[in-house]
Order: structure tokens, then C-alpha cells, then sequence
């Protein structure tokens, strides 16, 4: 089955909107052990941080963008960011690619990584 793709800016910025959501839900948890203030407390700690962090992240995904090289998508026509030596079109989902000797080949998100110790078969 083929593998569903995304920008990785767009991934990222997935993440640290969902990081929001469990920040509210761990926090909202927390009412229900209004009896246990130490408890309470501990939710709504790591609610908050679950917020900080997306904050982070956003903040994260803003200098990503400014790394990020800028290029016309010659599928779609619109102009998408990429990030590393393979990315995805923010719009239309093409593979696009910086590196000319990977042009044409497979689309592989494995290409940005150089070394990769998690997926040794990469
Ligand atoms: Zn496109």
C-alpha cells in the first residue's frame, strides 16, 4: 500500500496543533480530581506544558520556514517551500526534490536523513 505523504511543514504544524488539543484535554482531565489538589495540579502542569510546547513548536516551524528554500511547484504552479533534499508540495502533494541526482527517482522521505540509526535497512 502506498505510503500517504505530507510537507514536512505541514506535518510539524499537524503536530503542534494537536499538541493544543492534548493540552486542553489533559487540562480539562484534571477537573474531574478536583478532590486531589496534588493531582489537579499535575494535569493542569502538564496541560500547560503540552501548550508551551506547541508554542515551541510553531515558534520551531517559523525558522524552519525561513530556512526552507522556496520553489514554484511545476505540477500545481504554486509556490511551496522545501525542506531538506526531498519534500512534498504543500498543495497538490508532489514529490519535489533540490537534489538533481535524486530527481525522478522514487519519492523516499529517507533521503533527508544521512544517518539513520533508527532504520538501519535505509
Ligand atoms: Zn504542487
Amino acid at each position: 500500500m502506498a505510503k500517504k505523504y505530507s510537507s514536512k511543514i505541514n506535518k510539524i504544524r499537524t503536530f503542534a496543533l494537536s499538541l493544543v488539543f492534548i493540552g486542553f484535554v489533559v487540562m480539562y482531565g484534571g477537573i474531574f480530581f478536583r478532590e486531589n489538589f496534588l493531582v489537579m495540579s499535575i494535569f493542569m502542569l502538564l496541560g500547560l506544558l503540552c501548550i508551551i510546547l506547541s508554542t515551541v513548536v510553531y515558534f520551531w516551524i517559523g525558522m524552519l520556514s525561513t530556512r526552507a528554500v522556496q520553489v514554484v511547484c511545476p505540477t500545481c504552479g504554486k509556490p511551496t517551500k522545501v525542506l531538506g533534499r526531498v519534500d512534498i508540495c504543500m498543495y497538490c502533494n508532489e514529490p519535489l526534490t533540490l537534489d538533481q541526482t535524486l530527481e525522478g527517482k522514487e519519492f523516499d522521505e529517507n533521503y533527508n536523513q544521512k544517518k539513520n540509526l533508527d532504520h538501519p535497512n535505509a
